[in-house]
């Protein structure tokens, strides 16, 4: 079964881990990618997948209620936090555009050519 798994995918059999999920993204997120698995973890729910999607952190969890709620809200605040961090260092940042509309979020020093 799991020899079928493509790595990061996700799979109800197979665990994702922290490491599937800190290389899913930048290192610029790895401190978000921490404190998601953290918040996660401490409830008994787990992390499913963790990507770049429209430039900015997405994280899936499945999360046991009653929890599932205030978890998810924790969740989408990273995500709304990744805004503001390079997803290359962590520095402060902003979302950008490339000209062929590939949305990013980066600092100066990471601003991609157009
Ligand atoms: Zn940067």
């Amino acid at each position: 079964m799991s020899d079928k798994v493509i790595p990061g995918f996700y799979s109800p059999e197979v665990p994702y881990t922290r490491e599937e999920a800190r290389a899913s993204v930048g290192p610029g997120w790895q401190g978000l990618v921490d404190t998601a698995f953290e918040t996660v973890t401490a409830v008994g729910g787990r992390i499913q997948q963790v990507k770049e999607k429209f430039g900015l952190l997405r994280i899936y969890a499945k999360v046991p209620q009653p929890m599932k709620q205030g978890i998810d809200a924790i969740l989408y605040e990273l995500e709304v936090q990744s805004r503001n961090v390079c997803e290359q260092c962590g520095a402060p940042a902003y979302l950008r555009k490339t000209s062929r509309y590939i949305l990013y979020v980066s600092c100066e020093a990471h601003k991609r050519p157009d």
